[in-house]
């Protein structure tokens, strides 16, 4: 008997190996645009052999079309150049030059940016839309942060949570970050970065007004690293009012953002909450004949699974309280509602999302009923 289970957990096993590798074949990364703004979806952190990476700047532009992104920033370690002997390097701007020639023929962004690169406290901060990255190659930190608001920088606070420069693997806001944010020279924070979700961060994002982000971080190929593993690369969405530079520089400042990594969607309720709600459309509202039971049809339109618990007085006849609808799939949901009704006040709270550290957003539609 043993050997029987044993041989079958090894056939699923194959199966489930075989069926991932093929169903993830670099799908294209889709949020739908919330009231008012498009959703850009950017990448706004990644290495080329220009510092630490393993791959030329164009194979960054190349892994964004085929991800569907809008905008992504090449952010080489200003002073740390590990393959400085066979890339002699003295243009810091090169990777940006290379990444911007190879994508002028498509609908690309791409940022110029440069990664301000410390031990903590100063720690890892992105610059990005700056003018020229060789200025901030300066001795001091305090001189480098300075130099990137003078070229109008958005700057961001890298992977704060990194166990290598905090032990505990929790954000330390030391005074040099208290004083970058009250000098107007530090503009946002990663909560998520590589597969890495920190809630301390997000408290000090939200404490600080920091615009929340998520990124990659990648030094080899996203292939490799996300998708051959069935997932897509951390992205930070961007609400901006058109898809332009000087929109989404715009957006970023203002803090418009959601920070997502395959499930997990972090971002303020104002831009969160409308993102997912977004999300769902409604396929089919109707009551089954003689019942007073609707079957509602719900699609879910973003590349995010999205987890559901019900906070209607209305319960389910079909389904637990708890469900999932999976990236570009529907769910059929039967809802008793015990007499008739018009319009159905649909809530769910959003279990995957966070607008606070262990704070899910409800989200509610009004969904007219056949
Ligand atoms: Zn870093
Ligand atoms: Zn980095």
């Amino acid at each position: 008997m043993k050997r029987i289970l044993l041989s079958l957990t090894t056939c699923f096993c194959l199966a489930t190996l075989f069926s991932q590798s093929h169903s993830h074949v670099a799908e294209p990364i889709t949020y739908p645009n919330i009231e008012g703004y498009v959703t850009l979806k950017t990448d706004l952190h990644q290495h080329t052999v220009f510092s630490d990476g393993n791959v030329w700047p164009t194979i960054r532009v190349m892994e964004a079309l085929h991800e569907n992104m809008d905008a992504i920033s090449l952010t080489e370690h200003i002073e740390y150049q590990p393959h400085k002997d066979d890339i002699p390097h003295p243009d810091r701007n090169r990777s940006y030059h290379l990444a911007l020639e190879e994508a002028k023929e498509h609908d690309l962004l791409i940022i110029h940016g440069s990664e301000i690169t410390r031990s903590a406290p100063v720690g890892h901060n992105n610059a990005i839309f700056i003018s020229n990255a060789n200025s901030l190659l300066v001795d001091n930190a305090e001189d480098s942060f300075a130099e990137a608001k003078k070229q109008g920088a958005f700057v961001f606070w890298n992977h704060p949570a990194w166990y290598a420069q905090s032990s505990t693997g929790n954000p330390i806001l030391s005074d040099f970050q208290k004083e970058r944010i009250k000098n107007g020279e530090l503009h946002g924070i990663e909560v998520i970065n590589t597969g890495d979700y920190s809630e301390e961060s997000l408290k000090i994002a939200l404490e600080n007004n920091l615009t929340i982000m998520g990124t990659s971080d990648i030094h080899g190929l996203i292939d490799w690293d996300y998708i051959d593993k069935g997932n897509h690369r951390p992205v930070t969405l961007v609400f901006a009012k058109e898809k332009s530079i000087e929109s989404l520089r715009e957006a970023l400042f203002a803090g418009r953002t959601v920070a997502i990594y395959n499930s997990l969607l972090v971002g303020k309720p104002d831009f969160l909450k409308p993102l997912i709600q977004a999300s769902v459309q409604i396929k089919k509202a109707t009551y089954i004949n003689k019942t007073e039971v609707i079957e509602l049809e719900l699609e879910n339109i973003s590349s995010s699974d999205l987890l559901f618990e019900n906070e209607m007085p209305f319960t389910f006849y079909n389904s637990s309280p708890v469900f999932e609808i999976p990236a570009g799939k529907s769910y059929t949901l039967l809802v008793k509602t015990l007499k008739k009704i018009d319009a159905l006040p649909l809530k769910l709270k959003a279990l995957g999302a966070y607008t606070a550290p262990k704070q899910h957003p409800v989200i509610e539609w009004q969904i007219p009923v056949n």
